[in-house]
């Protein structure tokens, strides 16, 4: 067996959904809303699933979703994409990045990874032979540290893998810190890999700038995005990435003995979707906006400590302070899922070494009952 995965846990996600249907928990760890998603396009894809085609479709993507996905760029962040040459639609984010890293990386060569860090990157790095090389961010702010970008970029350095916004931080980076980590990244002759499934799930009014608009990046990033965060359908596993041609037609290759292609029935809905009205985006901001406005009140009210969130699903607590203050999130998770029936995700799973261990994330992208039932369960055990 490969000990890459021969050697790696079970993601924190399944173990702790699991777990909530174990304890008979409120699930409030891994990230999907209790919504249904909107129904419309729901509709496009039964449609499409009943009256459409349903063999191969061509292996770049539906010509109508990659002409969708430049559209849908052009109308939020004025970004120019030729369809043809610079839009690949893949089977989820994780096929992407999948893709991205197996087509980019050559054993030996340094990725630059930011700690926390989603749970596929390491695997997916170091199975394509990368050596990783960690940046840290911490809480509240979870700033990019000049000090610690000089200590890992070197001639090695061939790709930087980013989420931005972050999960499980929920920040989004601030203009100074890309402007620095461009600097970097141009000065090095990297590539960026930039993961921005979160992009519109913002809050608070905060600017969400993708990393393609950065001049010196246009042609040195590879965007990747996802419909199941853009419409609230996790399970549809619809991504695409989107990268100047020399990038993309390589990441092409690795995607074509990948999954080849994605089903065609959802690529026409997320098409359709796409196009969906700014009301549809700023709806969906404002909804699970109050929904964490609930959540974080209750918490702050049992006397948590909350780290608000500008973006994703997610909300954390920050256990070096107020109630359960000094608590190992790990234990404090463990507690919460079997005394207290809710379950959460510690956040020193997001890292590889020297975690942050006092941080624990709830995902507030439910109905108001859902989160009512969990704050009344925690305060049971308070
Ligand atoms: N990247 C990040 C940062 C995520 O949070 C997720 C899932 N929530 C993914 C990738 C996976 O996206 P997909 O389901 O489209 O594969
Ligand atoms: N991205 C989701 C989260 O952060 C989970 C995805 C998964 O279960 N692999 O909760």
């Amino acid at each position: 067996m490969n000990p890459i995965f021969a050697q790696t846990s079970t993601s924190v996600f399944e173990t702790m959904s699991r777990m909530a249907r174990q304890f008979d928990a409120v699930n409030l760890g891994q990230g999907f809303p209790d919504d249904p998603g909107p129904l419309d396009v729901r509709r496009q894809a039964a449609d499409a699933v009943v009256n459409g085609w349903n063999q191969y479709p061509p292996m770049m993507g539906i010509p109508e979703l990659r002409q969708a996905i430049a559209r849908h760029y052009k109308r939020f962040h004025h970004l120019d994409l030729d369809w043809e040459t610079e839009v690949m639609v893949t089977s989820g984010a994780t096929e992407a990045l999948a893709g991205a890293l197996l087509a980019l990386i050559e054993p030996g060569d340094e990725v630059v990874l930011f700690q926390p860090m989603y749970d596929a990157y390491l695997p997916l790095v170091k199975r394509a032979g990368g050596i990783p090389r960690f940046v840290t961010l911490r809480p509240p702010h979870w700033g990019i540290d000049e000090a610690q970008l000089k200590a890992v970029f070197n001639a090695k350095t061939k790709v930087v893998l980013l989420n931005h916004p972050l999960n499980p931080s929920g920040s989004v980076f601030s203009p100074a810190d890309l402007d620095l980590l461009a600097s970097y990244i141009v000065q090095h002759d990297a590539i960026l890999v930039c993961d921005e499934v979160w992009e519109h799930v913002l809050f608070y009014n905060v600017e969400f700038r993708p990393t393609l608009t950065i001049p010196s990046l246009r042609r040195k990033t590879l965007k990747i995005g996802s419909a199941g965060k853009i419409f609230s359908l996790t399970g549809w596993k619809v991504g695409f990435v989107c990268a100047a041609p020399e990038i993309l037609k390589v990441v092409a290759k690795a995607h074509q003995y990948i999954t080849f292609t994605t089903p065609p029935n959802l690529q026409a809905a997320v098409a359709y979707g796409l196009d969906k009205s700014d009301d549809y985006f700023t709806g969906m901001r404002r909804d699970f906006q109050e929904a964490q406005d609930r959540f974080a009140d209750g918490l702050t009210k049992l006397g948590f400590h909350v780290i608000p969130s500008n973006a994703t699903y997610f909300l954390n607590v920050d256990l070096t302070k107020g109630r359960f203050a000094g608590m190992d999130d790990n234990a404090f998770a463990k507690l919460l899922v079997e005394e207290a029936r809710v379950a959460s995700i510690p956040v020193s799973a997001f890292y590889a070494e020297d975690a942050v261990t006092s941080v624990v994330r709830f995902c507030f992208a439910k109905k108001f009952e859902t989160l009512d039932e969990a704050l009344r369960r925690i305060k049971q055990l308070c």
